[in-house]
């Protein structure tokens, strides 16, 4: 009697159903409690539902499931299912309308659609409809969007659909728990932007061009130093990037090692092409610091006897930006991106094999 009672007519009630917050372990738990109902009427020895192996089994787990959507049709499609249920035409007010629903032998009422014909398995022609804002169509996303490990929208509509579900007004009930799904959340979410301090005075204040000059370098590329009858050696070329903060010009030295003498040198190149410099300003980039700290350097000023003399003759100051401030320096950052781009399809036409020293 009290299988009768569960699987014809007994309605357990959908809202029970509001506590459990995943769809495998409300099926489970209906798979188990139509199992113990059954032992008891047929008065059958169990060694107990969670051992049992007839209770997890696939066709009762299937069982299980059309209970349950069943349940939740037989509230939120009640006038559908009673005019189909006599032979008769759904309103034509009904949302299910489009969709042509029957009710197939189980009383599971389904898409209809105009797959007759093809080749696809019945779960998918005719998936089972599932009614929108119902805690199973919660249930159901969160199921299938965990399924495919947090995908966006695309991914759980094709696993709900393949699954043999059609939720009505899938979309954007997809949208919307993808929109308030934490690990999405923390995979996909936008930055949020801080509003900027005010830029320093030698951005905005008329003087002589590369009076208040950035630094960085960048790089490397491999070039061909040496060619010999069985081969050819390689070695490392950096650009350094000198731009005027006020009116963007640039300037590039290129230098053979990342070393103090040669980052010395390209600056007294640089003065002595482009005149004299109030100051330096550069990230705390590790090439810079290595250079500072053989020379003795401080981080504001340069504080070296040969080079001391230099700077101090030219009344320069070397001006870092304070540490992890990657915010900071977006001037020559965003020059070296611009020079990448254009040195990059230059040196496609030459080849890797004909980069020599004189030609990059
Ligand atoms: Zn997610």
């Amino acid at each position: 009697m009290a299988t009768n009672v569960i699987t014809n007519t007994c309605k357990l009630g959908s809202d029970r159903y509001n506590m459990f917050s995943s769809f495998l372990s409300l099926v489970k738990a209906i798979c188990s409690l139509k199992h113990i109902c059954q032992s008891i009427s047929m008065s059958t020895k169990c060694p107990g539902w969670h051992m049992c192996a007839q209770s997890s089994n696939r066709s009762s787990l299937l069982q299980a499931e059309i209970l349950i959507v069943k349940e939740y049709q037989a509230v939120y499609f009640e006038n559908e299912i009673i005019n189909l249920s006599q032979g008769l035409p759904i309103s034509s007010r009904s949302s299910l309308l489009a969709l042509n629903p029957y009710l197939d032998s189980q009383n599971v009422l389904r898409v209809g659609g105009r797959l007759q014909h093809s080749e696809l398995s019945s779960t998918e022609t005719n998936p089972v409809i599932v009614p929108k804002k119902s805690h199973l169509e919660t249930l159901l996303i969160r199921n299938f969007h965990e399924s495919v490990h947090h995908q966006g929208r695309h991914f759980p509509e094709g696993a709900i659909r393949s699954g043999g579900y059609w939720i009505t007004g899938g979309k954007r009930r997809v949208s919307s728990y993808i929109f308030s799904c934490v690990p999405c959340r923390r995979l996909r979410g936008k930055q949020h932007n801080q509003m900027m301090a005010d830029l320093p005075r030698d951005r905005v204040t008329h003087a002589r061009p590369f009076s208040y000059v950035g630094v960085d370098v960048f790089g490397p590329w491999s070039i061909v130093s040496i060619k010999t009858r069985g081969g050819q050696a390689s070695s490392k070329r950096w650009g350094v990037l000198f731009t005027c903060l006020r009116i963007r010009a640039i300037h590039i030295e290129l230098i053979e090692e990342i070393s103090s003498s040669a980052f010395i040198n390209t600056l007294r190149r640089f003065v002595s092409i482009r005149g004299q410099v109030v100051e330096f300003r550069s990230d705390r980039g590790t090439n810079f610091i290595g250079a500072t700290e053989n020379l003795n350097m401080q981080a504001v000023f340069v504080e070296d006897g040969p080079v001391r003399s230099y700077l101090q003759q030219q009344k320069v100051s070397l001006d870092f930006s304070p540490t992890h401030a990657s915010h900071m320096g977006g001037v020559w950052e965003r020059m070296i991106g611009v020079i990448r781009r254009i040195l990059d399809s230059l040196l496609m036409q030459h080849g890797q094999k004909n980069l020599t020293h004189d030609v990059f």
